[in-house]
């Protein structure tokens, strides 16, 4: 598979007009054609941090040198942003792991690095999220939560949402032990869908396919559930992954409305 040097979509959501939204890959073309690493994890000094979301932004045709993002910590807390303000991720005042937000020209982002990160649009409505779903984050239904916000918030029809599930780690990469397996045991009625016993009494585990039964559960049609084809540890070279190699670095996942 070829490693990506450009932010990473979804076909169905770069299809909304006044929509955009990226995964960032871990490396990207800058000038004279040349690579750079982008990183937005915490190694990354602060300089670099934002001469990285420049180029990304950039990348995405976003002027400008801001996000909005949260300190992520493994939770079910759905930030709801109704004015703006920024704040940059994985830092902030603000604990939670899923953001929300009906405002224009605001993007807002998570960072991950083989945790599922997840995208959400609502095209009648016109208002976005943007969900780290880990494994506990994962067992705690944030990304429902966050349809579920989007639904008290802004009148949302969970039919009518488009969902994005960037890269993050696959089923076959992702090893854990039982007792990381029962929350999905007892919270999600196809665990065994996508859950694989292994001989030695651990289990793999898809992120993906547990955070496609939370979206279906709270009423979004599989038809409008779209995933990239990208693992962050399969296509280690394209994106960082915190399995593979340690916090070695972060990826953005960004999401911002345009007027319309
Ligand atoms: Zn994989």
């Amino acid at each position: 598979m070829t490693v990506p040097f450009a932010p990473v979509t979804i076909a169905a959501l770069r299809a909304e007009e006044a929509f955009v939204h990226g995964f960032s890959p871990r490396h990207i073309e800058w000038e004279n054609g040349q690579s750079r690493d982008l990183d937005f994890g915490r190694n990354a000094g602060r300089e670099a941090w934002r001469g990285d979301l420049v180029a990304y932004l950039g990348a995405l045709g976003i002027a400008g040198d801001s996000v909005f993002g949260v300190h992520q910590v493994h939770g079910d807390r759905v930030h709801v942003v109704s004015r703006p303000s920024f704040s940059l991720p994985g830092k902030g005042p603000v604990q939670a792991d899923a953001i929300v937000t009906h405002l224009a020209d605001f993007p807002i982002a998570v960072l991950t690095a083989d945790c599922i990160p997840v995208v959400l649009y609502d095209p009648h409505r016109h208002v976005t999220g943007v969900v780290h779903a880990g494994r506990l984050g994962t067992a705690l239904h944030i990304v429902s939560r966050a349809v579920a916000a989007l639904k008290e918030n802004y009148g949302s029809r969970p039919e009518d949402l488009i969902a994005g599930l960037g890269p993050g780690i696959c089923g076959a990469c992702y090893e854990v032990d039982e007792v990381s397996i029962d929350p999905f045991r007892h919270g999600f009625s196809g665990w065994e869908n996508w859950t694989v016993p292994q001989a030695d009494g651990k289990f793999l585990l898809d992120l993906l396919a547990a955070n496609r039964e939370d979206l279906t559960g709270a009423g979004v049609p599989l038809a409008q559930i779209h995933q990239t084809s990208f693992c962050t540890s399969c296509h280690n070279d394209g994106f960082f992954s915190y399995r593979k190699e340690g916090a070695r670095g972060r990826m953005m996942t960004l999401a911002m409305l345009t007027p319309r």
